[in-house]
């Protein structure tokens, strides 16, 4: 039966294929593909934590056995004995076998898959007693996860690590069809391994339109959906899906008549990116001749490629963080991160790159597990520059990093979240610190240009003190937006309240835009509102010139850039900041 389920539209397009479920459980697991030459090691992996889980359990029933009645009550050992059944489940078992062998997950992810389809059967059962062991089922596994978590924790590949080809993964009658991820959540460092997957498509129930999950998604140009509240729970293996990017759907289960609709729907969206990839060397200039530099956005140093091929005129912010994230703590030595810094230098062949210091925190945490401190909004916490500041050591490394890989090529460094004078200096020093070190080791450094972000109110209200200190500033228009309104940008649940057109968040981009040019310092925007096709005329009409995005947006932006008369945009930006409604006086 077709149905629909709604979420936030992320990235753009049309994906028609398999539903692969990344299963949900209480404790976070790590989702990734392993090589073939890994089934077996990958199957005893999870055949020794079982066996030992087993035997755990084995020596608590000896114990409850010497206890008395009252210190242990029956059920207990009650419960024991169905633990013991489950764990030697043959359906557990070869299900669990049926994904590390035919799809190559690992053994994490084929074990919350296989609790997950057989979970469902249990649902389904007609006798209580029965449904209820549903619950013992997920105890088990979960006790078999902890185990491998402690024990060998699952070391996720780097992120650059090919993902094997659709071909490998043995789909039997779903050979060669295209698989779409549907996910309760996915951390942004999940969706970096499957950054260079097979996945046409991704859907998740949690997660806000700017949150990281969604940025990484928009950054690999395939269609997604998140926010779909119960999609993971809707869905099951295999079913075939129609992921609308642009609407923000997943249909599931489609007729004949809708697959019809939506492939022809792709076939469209392929002839626009084709026509839009003509636009690839044309200057970005505006109808009166303005003109306007747009830039990429990046995660990796291996995303310059596709930065050169959207015509982008440098990286605007590469996101530095993700070297960090999912390496269980191993953070990159200063070595590693020279080589990734440079990699990116080279990769642009001339062009500048803006390299942002670490930005991790809030939904970008370091590894998947899960923080002690849930109940605090990590958002307002120790994120961006504060972690950094908190940690001078680990933050020189980066900083001596950077400063070698501008001898390779025009860098620009980038300070994310800055909000205090006293953050200003003390960071400034540790740069001058650097430097001194790199100095007196004899290592050859660059002088690149230092800009903040503006991307705290507070920052946007002391513009003054910012452009003392910086050469350039460019506005997180992202975090901007989520702390002047105190909207989540992760939390789906208040999505409808994050609203870049709020007159305050308009009139903080406004101001900083005006005051950088009044003082002749760059300016750009990074955030996603700056590849939102939707706002590229109010903010030339507001005075911007640089504007940073994915570079799968570069094309599109180009196109609302060459039909623009920035003469005429002016006042009809200023009547928009003036106005009560802004996204009506647009529209007006
Ligand atoms: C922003 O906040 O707009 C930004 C570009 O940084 P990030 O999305 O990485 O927080
Ligand atoms: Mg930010």
């Amino acid at each position: 039966m077709t149905f629909a389920v709604h979420g936030l539209a992320v990235a753009r397009g049309i994906a028609i294929g398999r539903a692969v479920l990344a299963a949900s459980s209480r404790i976070d697991v790590a989702h990734y593909f392993i090589d073939p030459g890994s089934v077996l090691s990958e199957i005893a992996r999870v055949r020794s934590a079982r066996d030992a889980v087993k035997e755990e359990l084995q020596r608590l029933q000896q114990t409850v056995a010497l206890m008395s009645a009252k210190e242990a009550p029956q059920e207990l050992s009650a419960i024991l004995d169905v633990h013991l059944m489950l764990m030697q489940d043959k359906e557990l078992e070869e299900g669990v076998k049926h994904w590390i062998i035919d799809r190559l997950y690992n053994a994490e992810w084929a074990l919350t898959t296989q609790l997950e389809a057989i979970s469902r059967q249990f649902d389904e059962m007609e006798d209580p007693y029965l449904r209820e062991r549903k619950a013992d089922l997920e105890q088990v596994v979960e006790r078999i996860l902890r185990y491998m978590k402690g024990v060998a924790s699952p070391v996720a590949p780097p992120p650059a690590r090919p993902a094997p080809r659709q071909q490998d993964l043995q789909l039997g009658d779903t050979e060669d069809v295209p698989l779409v991820l549907v996910a309760h959540d996915l951390s942004p460092a999940d969706m970096l391994q499957f950054k260079q997957s097979v996945f046409a498509g991704f859907v998740t129930d949690v997660g806000g339109k700017t949150s990281h999950t969604a940025i990484v998604a928009r950054s690999m140009d395939i269609p997604a959906v998140v926010g779909a509240r119960s999609a993971s729970q809707l869905v099951r293996q295999d079913d075939w899906v129609i992921i609308d990017g642009d609407a923000g759907v997943m249909i599931v289960d489609p007729s004949a008549i809708i697959l019809a609709e939506y492939g022809f729907k792709q076939r469209r969206g392929d002839l626009e990116r084709e026509r839009l990839a003509r636009l690839r060397h044309t200057p970005a200039v505006t109808l009166d001749g303005e003109r306007v530099e747009l830039l990429a956005n990046i995660e990796m140093p291996e995303d310059a490629e596709a930065a050169l091929k959207a015509g982008a005129a440098g990286v605007g912010l590469f996101r530095s963080e993700f070297l960090f994230m999912g390496r269980q703590g191993h953070l990159p030595d200063e070595e590693e991160q020279y080589h990734a810094y440079r990699r990116a230098v080279e990769g642009m062949q001339g062009l500048p790159v803006t390299i942002r210091t670490v930005d991790v925190g809030a939904d970008k945490p370091l590894d998947d597990t899960r923080r002690d401190n849930a109940h605090l909004n990590p958002a307002l916490g120790l994120r961006a520059i504060r972690w950094s500041l908190a940690d001078p050591a680990m933050f020189r490394t980066q900083l001596r990093a950077i400063l070698r890989a501008a001898v390779h090529g025009p860098v620009h460094m980038m300070i994310p979240m800055l909000a205090h004078g006293s953050e200003i200096r003390h960071t400034l020093a540790l740069i001058d610190h650097a430097r001194a070190e790199l100095d007196n080791a004899g290592i050859a450094y660059g002088n690149p240009q230092i800009g903040a972000m503006i991307e705290i109110p507070a920052a946007a209200l002391t513009l003054p003190l910012f452009l003392r200190y910086f050469d350039f500033l460019s506005i997180g228009t992202n975090d901007l937006i989520q702390y002047t309104l105190a909207i989540d940008r992760a939390d789906e649940s208040v999505a409808h309240l994050y609203d870049p057109l709020h007159p305050a968040v308009l009139r903080l981009v406004a101001d900083t835009i005006a005051e950088c040019r009044r003082q002749r310092k760059g300016v750009s925007i990074c955030g996603e509102m700056a590849g939102d096709t939707s706002m590229t005329r109010l903010l030339l009409g507001l005075g911007l010139r640089t504007f940073s995005m994915h570079p799968a947006q570069i094309l599109a932006v180009k196109q609302e850039v060459l039909r623009s008369n920035t003469t005429r945009l002016a006042p009809w930006a200023q009547r928009v900041l003036q106005a009560e409604d802004p996204a009506a006086a647009m529209a007006g």
